[in-house]
């Protein structure tokens, strides 16, 4: 079988990640099972969730940062990404607008992640916000990392907008509070 060739890709050209639009060195690494991103992308996103592993001072925004990335990087519709749009957008919700805090949120998603039938496709928006993992440091100070954290799940949420009506009405109506 012959190899498949690799991209035309000039030297220092860069790869577009199909979630965010951010540009990353190319790469042919993994990624993730259906949040289609690049593999550049992904690679960063795995140094974000290290540090928020390894460094309690940051792990309070780190459930912020997964939902950011997950309806950044939506995918293509399937029942897995109808549920994990429609759960992570929910959770936005909750912790961006409803100021729970992240133990609770957390709770509440997993109670709805449990209702498997109810969510529909919502068409992501053609830009998903203007914050990307590229703008992250990992390295950053504690406090640092937390506002831009927060700053990059307020931006994706925003991108949003078309669909928070129909978010807040799951939110609202298949939530128990
Ligand atoms: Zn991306």
């Amino acid at each position: 079988m012959p190899a498949t060739p690799a991209p035309m890709t000039a030297p220092g050209a860069r790869q577009r990640c199909v979630g965010c639009g951010a540009e990353f060195a190319p790469g042919d690494g993994p990624v993730h099972r259906y949040l289609e991103s690049a593999p550049g992308c992904w690679a960063r996103y795995g140094e974000l969730l290290a540090r928020e592993y390894a460094d309690r001072a940051v792990y309070p925004v780190h459930r912020l940062s997964v939902d950011a990335y997950a309806v950044q990087h939506p995918g293509r519709e399937s029942p897995q990404t109808i549920q994990s749009a429609a759960v992570h957008l929910i959770r936005l919700s909750l912790l961006l607008e409803q100021g729970l805090a992240p133990e609770r949120a957390n709770a509440v998603m997993v109670e709805a992640s449990g209702r498997r039938t109810t969510y529909r496709w919502l068409e992501p928006p053609p830009v998903r916000g203007t914050v990307t993992v590229a703008d992250l440091d990992p390295a950053a100070p504690a406090a640092e990392y937390v506002r831009a954290v927060r700053r990059w799940a307020e931006d994706v949420w925003a991108a949003w907008q078309v669909h928070h009506d129909t978010v807040r009405r799951w939110r609202d109506e298949r939530v128990r509070r």
